[in-house]
């Protein structure tokens, strides 16, 4: 028997972790889990540790790691529970793994994931905040390391499945003319503008046709999530801004397109379940089972296909610029939006100035060359202290 495919699982009490974990469990043949991470859900974490015995979990603060070891210590499991930045790195790159799921959100996820890419790993890229980021670093990092990336969010990975299997990152070499993502339009894809000024968060995180964690939920609401693809995209695929489109596809059956040079357009379809990417990340190049329902496209009906609006999602066109300005732009976009989304989150800031504070950061900041991670890390610093001025002095104006 082959031996088993040996798995560190960053984010693990997440969205994505979860059903990585339901994929790993349907094939104990398979899969071996040797780390776990999650940043406070404790409990959830405690759960996973029992059925799967990793060697290593990784908790935020040192007080939830002492409670979980003694927990796990009087459960009988031998997990040893470590905290802090540096263990996330460290079980990224143990020499006993093969492969890393980044299921991390934010900029959080970006040094344990180049950890990953840096040891040569195979590398499940969910956490896309860090290709964001630091994509001429990342990409180099994968080519210098001969680190194996395999797209995880839907779009990604349906995009590269429709890429020939030898693609070399030439989009011209192989015959493609552009990529085209789709994207659900969010819970707010019909809502009048106007009222778009008093939604609530738990109506923002109330995605029409995916269950997602509340900071994925919130992009997808305001389709930054698409403009973050967008910029994924660029450096999963070597494309360039202006041959990376976005259609509206409310039934997100379609999870994205390649056009080719003879007009051949092939796509990836299944129903909206995370199970089908992660499960063709885990077991690439073969395929397993995930648990996903067949799709059934007579019971769906019709496929609708709209352009995005961008007066009701200024966010989508902010981050195409950040993409053709190039550099730490980026890395600034992002940052600002974590810290505007957070910020909305916390009912402290309008779902509609969610944009305003990204505009406002992206045209007050000092855009460089984003060719060292020294160099993003600062522009995401900067970013994020001039992203939570802003809100703090709008915060006062409102009230
Ligand atoms: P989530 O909020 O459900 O889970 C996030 C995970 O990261 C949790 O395990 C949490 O404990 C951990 N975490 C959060 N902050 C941390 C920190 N500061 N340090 C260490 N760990 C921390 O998020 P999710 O929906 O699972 O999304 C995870 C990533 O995958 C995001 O980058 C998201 O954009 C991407 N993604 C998610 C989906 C989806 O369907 N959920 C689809 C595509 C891409
Ligand atoms: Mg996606």
């Amino acid at each position: 028997m082959a031996s088993r495919q040996r798995l560190t699982i960053l984010g693990a009490t997440g969205s994505i972790g979860v059903n990585t974990l339901d994929v790993v469990a349907r094939h104990p043949e398979r899969f071996e889990v040797v780390a776990l991470s999650a940043n406070n859900q404790v409990d959830r974490l405690f759960k996973q540790c029992l059925l799967a015995r990793p060697r290593y979990a990784v908790v935020g603060d040192a007080a939830a790691a002492q409670s979980l070891q003694r927990r796990l210590r009087e459960a009988g499991v031998a997990t040893e529970v470590l905290t802090g930045a540096d263990a996330l790195c460290m079980i990224a790159s143990l020499p006993e793994i093969d492969t890393v799921m980044a299921a991390i959100v934010g900029a959080a996820g970006l040094a344990p994931t180049l950890a990953a890419v840096k040891s040569g790993k195979k590398v499940l890229l969910a956490n896309k905040e860090a290709l964001v980021m630091a994509g001429a670093v990342f990409m180099a990092e994968v080519r210098r390391n001969q680190a194996s990336l395999l797209p995880i969010d839907s779009e990604h990975n349906a995009v590269f499945q429709s890429l020939p299997r030898d693609f070399d990152g030439s989009l011209d070499g192989a015959g493609v003319r552009r990529v085209v993502l789709t994207a659900s339009g969010g819970p707010f894809r019909d809502t009048p503008v106007g009222e778009l000024d008093a939604v609530t968060p738990d109506q923002a995180c109330a995605h029409p046709n995916w269950v997602m964690g509340r900071k994925i939920s919130v992009d997808s609401a305001t389709l930054m999530n698409k403009g973050l693809e967008v910029i994924e995209a660029h450096w999963l695929f070597g494309a360039p801004p202006s041959r990376i489109d976005v259609v509206i596809h409310r039934e997100s059956v379609v999870h994205s397109m390649v056009e080719y040079a003879d007009g051949s357009v092939i796509a990836q379809l299944g129903n909206p379940d995370m199970r089908t990417p992660i499960a063709h990340g885990l077991a690439y190049p073969e395929r397993i089972e995930a648990g996903v329902a067949p799709l059934d496209l007579c019971a769906i009906g019709r496929l609708s296909f709209e352009r995005p609006d961008v007066s009701r999602f200024p966010c989508l066109p902010l981050a195409y610029a950040a993409l053709d300005r190039g550099g730490t732009a980026p890395a600034s976009l992002n940052a600002a939006n974590e810290v505007a989304v957070a910020a909305f989150l916390a009912g402290e800031l309008a779902f509609r100035r969610i944009p305003d504070v990204i505009a406002e950061v992206l045209a007050c900041v000092a855009h460089r060359a984003a060719d060292t991670l020294d160099a993003v890390i600062a522009a995401d610093g900067e970013a994020r202290i001039a992203a939570r001025a802003l809100i703090l002095q709008w915060g006062r104006r409102v009230s």
